[in-house]
């Protein structure tokens, strides 16, 4: 039988209060298709690793990530844990950036019309992904420390040919599976470097002539997330547009709670939830499960075969089936049952299902 090794990162606040329930999803999910099995090989990264040892992101977890055949992350960072710079750690970053992860994929799907601000959407009826530039963009420049006595500080919008073909062609590849729509979100009106993505998004869609297209500034994208979601399958974007706009997004169905999300490189993927490590919650047992969960889903998909596939499909279908009722919530998604209820319920439905 084949055995994935997966790198397992709780991090910091809720991140391992998450983390254990998807762990369990994806054993149960395995073992009721009977092809696969996973070896869990847990590694310590995060704010509390840096308060530790010195640093958020040791060799040891970083090869480790490198060597497995994929990693889940819980969630990294805390406020009260800055560099001497005043900036909070973020090795999720440097894990994308040295895994060269250039993919930030950010499903957005309503499980429940009462999860959402906007009261006319069902089940489904919200329904999009949105990849997220993750290399470069306006984060090029995050590591160069600002002098917070100078005059002006500056920091650079980097767009590269190379990198934005790949992200609008992994937008691209996912859209033929989907709806066939791709929506480019820049400010090409105003910035040369949007302008220069939006060629390049041309150039890579001639590759494409059987996926439709359209192009949004990124306020007008902002708007119509909110107005009229559904006209959505596939967005692709810079990186702070991206960084912004999915958390938008995840406030249409539901909140951080709701949103899972993969980086994907060409060798390298890490799954996690598109939250933060939420320490006004951390510890008290009601952290919403269902991100995590949903992107260890992800990771099964990525992971790829027919038994995997149908795993992920089955991880998804307990969740909406548990979510159906709307009582069935943490308090995030305006219910009162714990992150330990939640994920027993998705267990059980997960157990339950036909094969
Ligand atoms: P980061 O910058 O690290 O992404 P953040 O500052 O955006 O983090 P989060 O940690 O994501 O903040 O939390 C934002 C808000 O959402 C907080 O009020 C937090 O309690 C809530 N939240 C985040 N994740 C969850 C979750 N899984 N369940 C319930 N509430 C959550």
């Amino acid at each position: 039988m084949q055995t994935y090794q997966i790198a397992l990162l709780g991090g910091d606040g809720i991140g391992p209060e998450v983390v254990a329930p998807a762990v369990q999803a994806l054993e149960t999910a395995a073992r009721r298709r009977g092809e696969f099995q996973f070896e869990f090989l847990p590694y310590s990264a995060g704010a509390a690793e840096y308060l530790r040892s010195g640093t958020p992101l040791p060799d040891a977890t970083l090869e480790g990530c490198a060597a497995a055949d994929a990693t889940l992350l819980g969630a990294m960072g805390l406020p009260s844990v800055r560099w001497p710079s005043g900036t909070e750690m973020a090795p999720q970053i440097d894990l994308r950036e040295q895994l060269d992860l250039f993919s930030g994929v950010r499903p957005i799907y309503l499980y429940n019309a009462a999860h959402s601000p906007l009261k006319r959407y069902g089940e489904g009826e919200i329904d999009f992904v949105l990849f997220r530039e993750n290399t470069e963009g306006m984060f090029a420049s995050r590591k160069i420390p600002a002098d917070l006595s100078a005059s002006e500080v500056r920091d650079t919008l980097l767009v590269t040919r190379f990198a934005t073909e790949r992200i609008c062609r992994e937008a691209f590849l996912l859209a033929r599976k989907r709806r066939k729509h791709v929506t480019l979100v820049d400010k090409a009106n105003v910035l040369p470097t949007m302008a220069f993505f939006r060629s390049v998004f041309q150039t890579v869609a001639e590759e494409f002539p059987d996926v439709q297209t359209d192009k949004v500034y990124v306020d007008a994208a902002a708007l119509f997330l909110v107005k009229n979601p559904h006209r959505f399958d596939v967005l692709v974007m810079e990186n702070l547009f991206g960084d912004i706009l999915s958390d938008l997004a995840a406030g249409l169905v539901g909140g951080m709670g709701m949103a899972p999300s993969a980086d994907i490189g060409g060798k390298h993927a890490v799954f996690q939830p598109s939250h933060g490590s939420a320490p006004d919650i951390a510890g008290k047992g009601i952290a919403n499960p269902i991100a995590t969960i949903l992107s260890a889903a992800m990771m099964l998909d990525w992971l790829g075969g027919e038994a995997q596939t149908a795993a992920a499909g089955d991880i998804r279908a307990a969740v909406r089936h548990v979510m159906a009722d709307p009582a069935n919530a943490t308090p995030d998604i305006g219910g009162s049952k714990s992150t330990g209820e939640i994920s027993a319920l998705v267990l059980r439905a997960l157990e339950e299902l036909p094969t």
